[in-house]
């Protein structure tokens, strides 16, 4: 199927999933995640309107970027080891995947201006994930006061793998929550307004439970 026609079948749960809930079809910011994809098909995301590209390896980052650039507004979604930071922390608009100290020092040390991160939690706990846990956020915040050039934009997940309804809205629920403490605290380091959650499989749900990134791979662009 062409990225268009992906596209259209998408925009139009997109815009019942914001029905059922009362919210603006604004409000929700589609990354098209082309990981699995050749820099062709990230193109023809960005024809059909979509200018969020997200990656998650640095090679496949450092690829598309060399050719797309300035055309698409870039996120990087993938676990980030220190040492690679500089490589990319200019080029990148968003950081999906900060999980743990020593990535926001180097990220604020490399980085020339603040950059919007994420902050990744592991919400369910399972052992494969990466992030950090639920509890472990609201210190890490305070800490990353003296970080200025971490902008602590939002709260990031990865739900569990389960068609189970209620598990997928329960751990986006739990995000939520604690994106709204932090958000209620007024950081200026970290205004905490966004909720990137939602993939191929579960994006609808993310969206009823208040997501405004949802990164699709496989079901857009493939
Ligand atoms: C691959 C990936 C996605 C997209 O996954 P799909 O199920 O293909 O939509 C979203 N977020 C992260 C962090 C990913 O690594």
């Amino acid at each position: 199927m062409s990225v268009e026609a992906n596209w259209q079948e998408i925009q139009t749960t997109i815009e019942q999933a914001c029905r059922n809930c009362g919210r603006d079809l604004e409000e929700v910011t589609v990354v098209a995640v082309t990981k699995y994809v050749t820099v062709e098909r990230a193109r023809e995301a960005l024809a059909a309107g979509i200018n969020h590209l997200g990656e998650n390896r640095m090679k496949g980052f450092l690829e598309k970027y060399e050719t797309i650039g300035n055309d698409a507004i870039w996120h990087f979604i993938g676990s980030l080891q220190s040492r690679k930071v500089k490589e990319i922390i200019n080029d990148v608009d968003y950081i999906h995947s900060l999980d743990r100290k020593s990535l926001a020092k180097e990220i604020d040390k490399r980085a020339d201006s603040p950059v919007s991160c994420f902050l990744q939690v592991n919400v369910s706990g399972e052992e494969s994930k990466h992030g950090m846990a639920l509890d472990e956020v609201e210190a890490f915040v305070e800490w990353l006061e003296a970080y200025p050039n971490v902008q602590v934009i939002g709260l990031m997940t990865m739900a569990p793998h389960v068609e189970d309804e209620e598990t997928l809205r329960g751990t986006f629920r739990k995000l939520r929550a604690m994106r709204d403490r932090i958000r209620d605290k007024q950081y200026p380091h970290a205004p905490c307004q966004e909720l990137s959650m939602g993939m191929s499989n579960d994006y609808k749900l993310a969206i009823e439970e208040g997501a405004t990134f949802i990164r699709l791979g496989s079901s857009l662009v493939g």
